[in-house]
């Protein structure tokens, strides 16, 4: 059996979220856990890989997005001796997810947010764990370093793990959707989502990926990514054409929606080409997933433009 378990947590769609089960010796550990909704799927995998939740010592986020990190405190309430290992940003909110749940009611709307994720569950401070940027921990027979990667999240880690020389990049290198994925030319497309997205940050996370030896990525959107260098050659060309469109909008005047349409139709025209490219015609539903990545990453990047245009203006 292989030591890294992809769990498939059915958010939206099969294979558009996953959380990662480690089999580490006697311990195992998950890395991101979705929603609340993907519980049963977490425990089912690791009861299927010979693991009891008494097993599990470390339930590890990337960050503190609800598609990775929505079910920590309903996982942890599972596993009695588990830590939670979070970013120095990311564990303020696990511990006290109030703030963290309003922002994400005026990203998704009360009523998404409500069917999506449910209630979050606060996770008490004694079971955080807060590693440091470099860092290697021991979990079970493995070592894992955490690298602390800007550009996607302030609040975002991806994790080395030096056995299997992968390594884990929740949103920091690329989404990755297997029905994306035709013949000879995968597609990798980065994610600008709100409210962190800066261009410059996520080119540097993208060189700490490359530059750590791993042979294999795991982003969260979806499953295992076999080839980093070209991953890391397709995300650099998408974020030329994506800072193209951030300084269209920082130059202009275009605000809110109108600086919103901007980006978005932008996105629209960067997907459509890349997806006549692969020859990949998608199905209504498979539609709405992508239309989900494209409204966030038009929200993201139109925010940071006009963030960075106010900026400029103020310092002159
Ligand atoms: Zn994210």
């Amino acid at each position: 059996m292989t030591d890294i378990v992809t769990i498939d947590c059915h958010y939206v769609l099969p294979q558009v979220a996953a959380a990662y089960l480690i089999r580490a010796g006697q311990s195992a550990c998950f890395i991101d856990n979705n929603t609340n909704h993907a519980v049963p799927s977490l425990l089912a995998a690791l009861t299927t890989a010979g693991y009891k939740p008494e097993d599990v010592t470390h339930i590890i986020i990337t960050h503190v997005h609800l598609d990775h990190a929505g079910a920590t405190g309903l996982l942890l309430s599972k596993c009695p001796n588990a830590v939670v290992v979070a970013h120095p940003r990311a564990a303020p909110h696990v511990i006290n997810p109030t703030r963290l749940v309003e922002s994400a009611k005026a990203v998704y709307g009360a009523e998404a947010f409500t069917k999506l994720y449910g209630e979050i569950l606060p996770v008490p401070e004694a079971r955080v764990y807060i590693p440091a940027d470099g860092e290697t921990l021991q979990v079970g027979d493995r070592e894992l370093k955490f690298i602390y990667t800007r550009g996607h999240a302030n609040h975002h880690f991806v994790i080395l793990d030096q056995k299997s020389k992968s390594i884990f990049t929740g949103d920091s290198f690329g989404i990755a959707y297997p029905l994306l994925q035709h013949g000879s030319r995968p597609f990798l497309f980065p994610s600008t989502s709100p409210t962190d997205f800066d261009a410059g940050e996520a080119r540097i996370s993208y060189d700490k990926v490359l530059a750590s030896g791993a042979e294999r990525a795991y982003p969260t959107h979806f499953g295992a990514w076999n080839d980093i260098a070209a991953g890391y050659k397709m995300l650099m060309v998408a974020m030329d054409e994506i800072e193209n469109l951030f300084n269209e909008i920082k130059g202009s005047d275009l605000e809110g929606d109108a600086a919103y349409k901007f980006t978005f139709s932008g996105f629209r025209r960067f997907f459509d080409r890349e997806l006549a490219v692969r020859g990949i015609q998608l199905s209504a539903e498979e539609q709405t997933v992508l239309d989900m990545d494209i409204d966030l990453n038009a929200q993201g990047l139109a925010f940071a433009a006009q963030r960075a245009r106010k900026k400029s203006k103020a310092t002159g």
